[in-house]
């Protein structure tokens, strides 16, 4: 069984992580002028110190209706956000309308706190802001049409210009499902390849803790200002997150979670991983958003089947029906991604690796009634009513079986009183 590892299109742009001798390191290519201008750059902006590079494109970032799209022909007309804001007017309206142009020329003044806040937050050690001129700014990330003029980020940016793949997937997953994205997260983080989700209750969390627990690197792409934490509950996730990798904003500090900002975030995840796989997702859920524009940016998508009674596999089934690819365990993704690695430029290396189809370990010793009990249970969810007349137990007895069984992890009780079979079908 196989699965690849992740590295640098020749030899002299790899070299080993000394930190973390299994993973491959990506370095970058352009010159790392911290927050600075880009070598393409004018002269007369070449000169100017990388500082005010970056406040310009916090400027920017803050101007009212100049949205990334406006931002990234900004980028591409004048090379950086300073040479921008040094342009006369009539320059800027061959690139912006007429009033965002005004707006630009003469920046607002009160934007100068916001500015001045965002600076001195990325003074903090393992706080950074990464402009579009930025060397370490993600290229995946930068090749969309909308990519931020601002990346919040805290951790270790390097993080970003690694080989990815996303997990994403049901906030109120089955611990079937958790077990998953947890153990495939952990198969891909082990050969170096970046764990990217959204650090949301479910899969997502299931993803970022797998590749922890692997001593791998994650990414997670938040919703909020990157000062902020949601859930609050993902305060540890997240400062794990921050020590193994790292999490990423583009939306000002101090922004809430507001609804609309999670498709923004989607579409970072989608653009940042090579492919996204979704693991349980209901008919109308975020996942299909971010699985829908990974598709658009020929992104491999690949979705887990799941039980044809489960809400959370109707969507997984949708992406399926609508061309993902149909994937039970880590040896499909590995396959999946060989050619989207390639078609990234990342040559590729067939490992060993211990995966999720690895046979577990035999059945605990189960007392006569829960030994009954499982063998009557498919692997469909039951509810309790057909578990007493398929297994012939009386109900006391039933019941003991069934907290033995779940207490050993063999089943779960499904949020809506079911009863599901839980580990491979082998
Ligand atoms: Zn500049």
């Amino acid at each position: 069984m196989l699965v690849l590892i992740a590295t640098a299109g020749s030899p002299h742009l790899c070299n080993m992580n000394p930190t973390q001798p299994n993973l491959p390191l990506i370095e970058p290519t352009a010159p790392t002028t911290v927050g600075g201008c880009a070598e393409r750059l004018p002269a007369s902006c070449a000169a100017i110190p990388a500082l005010s590079c970056t406040r310009s494109w916090l400027t920017l970032s803050f101007t009212p209706d100049l949205g990334p799209v406006a931002a990234r022909l900004l980028h591409e007309h004048f090379g950086c956000a300073c040479a921008a804001l040094r342009a006369p007017e009539p320059a800027l309206r061959a690139v912006l309308p007429v009033a965002v142009a005004q707006a630009l020329a003469s920046p607002d003044p009160r934007l100068e706190t916001a500015i001045a806040q965002a600076l001195a937050w990325s003074q903090v050690p393992g706080q950074h802001l990464l402009t579009l001129a930025d060397p370490r700014y993600p290229p995946m990330i930068a090749a969309l049409p909308d990519p931020p003029p601002v990346l919040y980020v805290r951790g270790d940016p390097e993080a970003l210009n690694r080989p990815a793949i996303a997990l994403v997937g049901s906030r109120n997953a089955t611990r079937d499902g958790l077990d998953i994205a947890r153990s495939v997260a952990s198969a891909f983080a082990r050969t170096g390849i970046v764990i990217a989700s959204g650090l949301a209750a479910g899969i997502d969390s299931a993803a970022h803790r797998g590749a922890l627990a692997a001593g791998g690197l994650t990414i997670g792409f938040i919703g909020t200002g990157a000062d902020l934490i949601y859930p609050r509950a993902h305060h540890a996730l997240a400062e794990s997150v921050i020590a193994q990798g790292a999490l990423v904003s583009e939306f000002p500090l101090g922004s809430p979670a507001v609804a609309h900002h999670f498709p923004r975030r989607n579409r970072l995840i989608a653009a940042q991983a090579a492919a996204v796989i979704v693991v349980q997702a209901a008919r109308h859920s975020g996942s299909l958003i971010t699985a829908r524009l990974a598709a658009d940016l020929g992104r491999e998508v690949a979705a887990f089947p799941g039980s044809v009674h489960s809400a959370l596999s109707r969507g997984c089934h949708q992406l399926i029906r609508d061309g993902a690819a149909l994937v039970e365990d880590a040896a499909d993704i590995a396959a999946l991604l060989e050619s989207a690695f390639a078609r990234q430029g990342w040559q590729t290396k067939a490992l060993p690796v211990p995966l999720s189809r690895a046979p577990k370990a035999n059945l605990p010793a189960l007392s006569e009634s829960a030994s009954r009990l499982i063998a009557a249970l498919g692997w469909s969810p039951v509810t309790h009513d057909s578990l007493l007349q398929v297994s012939g137990l009386p109900g006391p007895q039933a019941a003991s079986a069934l907290i033995e069984l779940e207490l050993s992890g063999l089943v779960e009780r499904l949020i809506d009183g079911r009863f599901q079979r839980l580990g491979p079908a082998t």
